[in-house]
């Protein structure tokens, strides 16, 4: 009883959260080693400094604490002879070579901006580096464009101290004003922040489940609020939403879950100085709101399916490390396929087939990969340049997850559409962090429990 429909919420009972967590414990080591370990997978080559946030003006967003900083690889010396330009000149075949420019004559008008007087329709900057099969704007890897080369190990995601009104305009432009109607993007904030009934001392499997059940009620329920008719027709399980809406939401909230889920474990006390996990800010973010955890228990199953999905290409195409050395190249292939054939081994664990088939399912196709891209581009409002990082590099990975899902191996599309170094390092890097992720909930959870159980 293994398979996730998109149709479902995580928590239901065939998808149960200890499926994927007892899955995650074979997958983590294996993805640890790779992330860690190999120098193609622990680098990134983004832009990011020099993009300006297309949206609005974003100068008064900006974090000043140095724990926002990023240390970027500025000597070419200390770049690893996988990432250097001498390396990347020299990438070919078919998961590395550039689509090439797209025909201008059937894109539409730039329209770089967001907020009320934007309509239904998406807010859609064609640009020059997308194949039409990409869902994120990719971080240009050509030698000759303007990048920083990062280690992501040097720069891990956790508390910065990013908040206020900046972050939250992100958050709100996310899940509400970039380009989806108002109604297919319900939000705890405009439902009011939520009303777990239990409690955050009662967090245990079975009492999440019949929370979130609860609180699913509850807010159906709820007749105050000034949206009371979008609320009520929508309901946090947005019944009349069709599934890639719904679906698009759980992505969008089970990144920022995820994100929680860091910044919370590996918080900074201030007093001493000290970055250790924080319980309250774990309860207050996400164990109060079930359906936050199980959307980022949502995402760990479809990114792990858009992994084991790739596993067979990345063996029958023999995609390339590192061409200058032998060696790592096979070590780096070793590393990669043990993590696919890991997460290969629960049976299709999400089921990608059942999106974009009926009613205005294929129609949709088009303008939830614009939507995604405009996601991507918000990144660049992100006022703390480390949040920018993580969040370019986990919008990356979920924009190559739904490329190898939707765009890989069905009939209209027989060739596998292009990888780029950057969505592959993007993909497992955001599977990695989504591992963390269940781990500290886990953990999280047991503390939970012990201090429930000293009471
Ligand atoms: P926020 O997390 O800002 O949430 C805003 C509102 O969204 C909440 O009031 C709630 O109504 C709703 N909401 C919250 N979680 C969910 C969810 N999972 N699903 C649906 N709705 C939800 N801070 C760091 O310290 N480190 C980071 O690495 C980091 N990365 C970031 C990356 C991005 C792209 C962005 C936009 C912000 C990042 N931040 C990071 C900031 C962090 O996410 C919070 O915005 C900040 O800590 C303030 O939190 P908050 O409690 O005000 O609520």
């Amino acid at each position: 009883c293994y398979q996730i429909s998109p149709k479902a919420i995580v928590s239901d009972a065939c998808a149960s959260y200890s499926t994927l967590e007892r899955l995650n414990h074979q997958v983590k080591p294996a993805l640890d080693e790779l992330v860690q370990t190999t120098d193609f997978f622990s680098h990134y080559r983004l832009n990011l400094f020099n993009k300006k946030c297309p949206f609005w003006n974003d100068e008064n967003g900006m974090c000043g604490n140095i724990a926002c900083a990023v240390e970027t690889l500025d000597n070419e010396e200390d770049i690893p002879e996988v990432w250097r330009a001498s390396e990347l000149g020299k990438l070919e075949g078919p998961h590395a070579k550039h689509p090439g420019k797209r025909a201008q004559k059937d894109r539409q008008p730039l329209q770089g901006k967001l907020g009320e007087d934007v309509g239904e329709s998406c807010v859609v900057e064609y640009d020059d580096e997308c194949d039409e099969r990409d869902y994120c704007v990719p971080e240009d890897e050509s030698a000759t464009s303007k990048g920083d080369y990062v280690s992501l190990l040097r720069n891990p995601e956790r508390f910065t101290g990013y908040a206020g009104d900046g972050a939250k305009q992100v958050w709100d432009a996310i899940y509400r004003e970039n380009c989806f109607q108002r109604s297919s993007f319900p939000h705890s904030a405009s439902l009011g922040e939520s009303k777990t009934p239990e409690g955050p001392a009662a967090m245990d499997f079975k009492a999440v489940m019949e929370a979130a059940g609860r609180q699913r009620v509850l807010e159906e329920q709820r007749q105050t609020s000034p949206l009371t008719p979008f609320v009520a027709k929508t309901g946090l399980e947005y019944e009349d939403e069709c599934l890639e809406k719904r679906v698009f939401y759980k992505v969008m909230s089970g990144m920022h879950a995820s994100i929680s889920a860091h910044l919370c474990w590996d918080f900074l006390n201030q007093s001493t100085g000290q970055r250790q996990p924080n319980l309250a800010c774990y309860i207050n973010r996400l164990h109060k709101y079930p359906e936050r955890i199980s959307n980022l228990y949502f995402n760990y199953a479809l990114v792990t399916r858009a992994i084991a999905k790739l596993g067979p290409y990345l063996s029958k195409y023999n995609y390339t490390f590192c061409r200058s050395d032998p060696s790592q190249d096979a070590a780096t292939r070793a590393k990669v396929l043990a993590v696919t054939e890991k997460a290969s081994s629960v049976p299709q664990i999400f089921d990608e087939s059942l999106m974009f088939k009926n009613g205005e399912g294929p129609s949709l196709k088009e303008d939830f990969r614009n939507r995604f891209r405009n996601v991507s581009r918000l990144m660049d409002c992100v006022g703390c340049d480390k949040c920018r990082l993580w969040g370019k590099v986990q919008t990356a990975g979920y924009g190559a997850a739904l490329k190898v899902l939707f765009e890989f191996d069905n009939n209209e599309n027989p060739e596998p559409p292009v990888l780029k170094r950057t969505e592959l390092v993007a993909l497992f890097n955001t599977y990695a962090r989504l591992s963390s992720s269940l781990n500290a909930i886990q953990q999280f959870r047991k503390m939970v429990e012990d201090a429930e159980a000293a009471e």
